[in-house]
C-alpha cells in the first residue's frame, strides 16, 4: 500500500520538480543560496528553535497555517524552506533505519497546494506531513543518504511571504549520522506519558460497561493523521474511509447492546503499540481493525480479512503485513522498544485459543458480508504477522474493506449507503460470534 501511495501521490498531486528553484521570488532566492550567506533572523519577534510542541496542548487562537514548502537541491546541501503564517516552535531530529528527518511543530493547518517533489538528486527521497498527536504536527522526510541537519533558521515576513523556516541537510558519513540519530529522551518520555494516559482513559471507560455485563468491542480505524494509508484512484484516503466505517459501525453495534470503544475518533495518528494497549486495557471481547488495500492490478476487488500468523504466511499476505506494519516508521515513532515491526511475531500457547477465536470470527464475517459486498475472489481469509493484532488475550481481525486501487471498489466505499450496509453485515457477524455457545 505504501509504495502505491507514494506513486499516486507523486503522479497525481505533486508539481513537477523543475519548478522548485526557478522564479525570482524571495523563496526561490533562498533556495538558490547554497553558501551560508542567509539573512540572519532578528532576535524578535521570531522565537528561536525551541523545545518543540507540547503534547495535548490546546492551541490559543487560530492555528498557524503552513502555506508552502519548497526544496532546493545543491551539490553540497539540500535545502527545505517551509512558509508559515505565524512563527512556531520547531524541533528537528534524525532517525536511522530507515533514515529519516523529523520536523516537529505544534498543531498547524496544512495548506500546501502543490507540494514539491524531490528529484532524487538531493538528500530528500520523499516526505509526508500531518498530525502526529493532539498538539503536535509533524513532517517526516525519508532520506536518500545520511545527513546532518542544520539548526532551523526563521526569517520574518517580507515581500509578500510569511515566516520562512530554512532547514539545510548536509551530506555526512554513516557513522556520524548514526551517532546523532535517535529519539530525544524527553520525547520518549512524552510518548510513554501519552500511552499511559490513553490506557488510563480506556480503563475508566471500561468498568461501567464490564459491570453491565456487555460484550466489549474495540474498533480500530486504520492509519490517521500523518499516515494517510493508501490513496484511492478517486482520491479517497484510507484513513478517512476507515474512520467513517468505524464511526458508523460503532453506532450500529451500540444499538445492538454492545459496549464499543474506538482507538481513534478523529484524524490523528495512533501508534500500533497504543492500539494494542487500548484493546488490552478494555479487555475487549473482540478487536476489529478497519483498513482498505491497494493492488498493482487495478481489476483486483473485494473485501478480505486477516488474522494473526507467526510469519508463515504466503507472499501476498507477507507483503500486506509489511505495508500495514510500516505505519509507525512512516510517522516517525520511536521503535527502540519492543515495537519493531520487522521482528517476527511469536505466538505462544495461550494465544492459540485467541487466534482460533479470531479465525472463527473471520470465517463468520466473510459469510455474512458476502451478501453485502464483493469478497476477494481467492482466499478472502488470510493470516499475516500484523503488529496491530498482537494482543495475546484479545481475539482480533484486520479487515481490508476493499481495494482503493479499483475504481468500482473506491467509488462504492466512498458512499455512506455502502458503509452502512457493511456495518450491518459486520454487526451480524459479531452477533453470530457471541450468540453460539
Ligand atoms: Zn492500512
Amino acid at each position: 500500500m505504501r509504495v502505491l501511495l507514494v506513486l499516486f501521490f507523486v503522479a497525481a498531486v505533486l508539481a513537477p520538480a523543475v519548478l522548485m528553484a526557478q522564479g525570482d521570488d524571495a523563496i526561490s532566492r533562498l533556495l538558490r543560496q547554497s553558501q551560508g550567506n542567509l539573512p540572519a533572523a532578528p532576535p524578535r519577534p521570531v522565537p528561536p528553535p525551541g523545545p518543540g510542541p507540547v503534547i495535548g496542548a490546546k492551541p490559543k487562537g487560530p492555528l498557524p497555517i503552513v502555506m508552502s514548502a519548497r526544496i532546493g537541491e545543491h551539490n553540497d546541501r539540500t535545502r527545505l524552506v517551509i512558509e508559515l503564517s505565524d512563527p512556531v516552535n520547531l524541533r528537528t531530529f534524525a532517525l536511522a533505519n530507515p533514515d529519516r528527518v523529523v520536523i516537529d511543530m505544534p498543531d498547524v493547518l496544512w495548506r500546501l497546494g502543490a507540494p514539491p517533489r524531490p528529484s532524487g538528486f538531493g538528500a530528500i527521497k520523499s516526505y509526508r506531513y500531518g498530525q502526529f498527536r493532539a498538539g503536535n504536527s509533524r513532517m517526516v522526510i525519508d532520506l536518500n543518504q545520511p545527513v546532518t541537519v542544520s539548526d532551523s533558521l526563521v526569517i520574518p515576513p517580507s515581500s509578500g511571504f510569511g515566516y520562512r523556516v530554512v532547514i539545510d541537510l548536509f551530506p555526512t558519513t554513516r557513522p556520524k549520522f548514526d551517532g546523532n540519530a535517535g529519539w530525544p529522551a524527553d520525547l520518549r518520555k512524552r510518548e510513554t506519558d501519552a500511552e499511559r494516559l490513553a490506557a488510563m482513559i480506556a480503563a475508566q471507560q471500561t468498568s461501567p460497561a464490564r459491570a453491565a455485563g456487555k460484550k466489549i468491542i474495540v474498533l480500530d480505524p486504520g492509519h490517521g493523521g500523518i499516515d494517510s494509508g493508501t490513496v484511492g484512484v478517486n482520491g479517497l484516503m484510507e484513513k478517512d474511509l476507515a474512520l467513517a466505517e468505524g464511526l458508523i459501525l460503532a453506532r450500529v453495534l451500540r444499538g445492538r447492546g454492545y459496549s464499543v470503544f474506538l482507538t481513534r475518533e478523529n484524524d490523528t495518528f495512533v501508534p500500533h503499540r497504543q492500539r494494542v494497549a487500548i484493546a488490552r486495557t478494555h479487555k475487549a471481547d473482540l478487536f476489529i481493525s478497519l483498513h482498505a488495500d491497494s493492488h498493482p492490478d487495478p481489476s483486483t476487488t473485494g473485501l478480505s480479512i486477516y488474522t494473526l500468523s507467526d510469519g508463515r504466511s504466503d507472499r501476498e499476505a507477507a507483503a500486506l503485513a509489511r505495508r500495514e506494519n510500516q505505519s509507525d516508521v512512516i510517522a516517525g515513532v520511536d521503535l527502540s522498544g519492543s515495537n519493531n515491526p520487522v521482528a517476527p511475531i511469536l505466538i505462544d500457547l495461550a494465544q492459540r485459543d485467541t487466534v482460533n477465536k479470531s479465525s472463527r470470527f473471520a470465517t463468520t464475517a466473510i459469510k455474512q458480508l458476502s451478501g453485502v459486498t464483493d469478497i476477494l475472489a481467492r482466499r478472502p481469509h488470510r493470516s499475516a504477522s500484523l503488529a496491530v493484532l498482537t494482543a495475546p488475550d484479545v481475539p482480533a481481525v484486520l479487515m481490508e474493506l476493499g481495494y482503493l486501487s479499483n475504481s468500482d471498489d473506491a467509488r462504492q466505499m466512498n458512499t455512506a449507503a455502502w458503509r452502512a450496509r457493511v456495518a450491518e453485515g459486520i454487526a451480524d457477524a459479531v452477533d453470530a460470534q457471541f450468540a453460539t455457545k
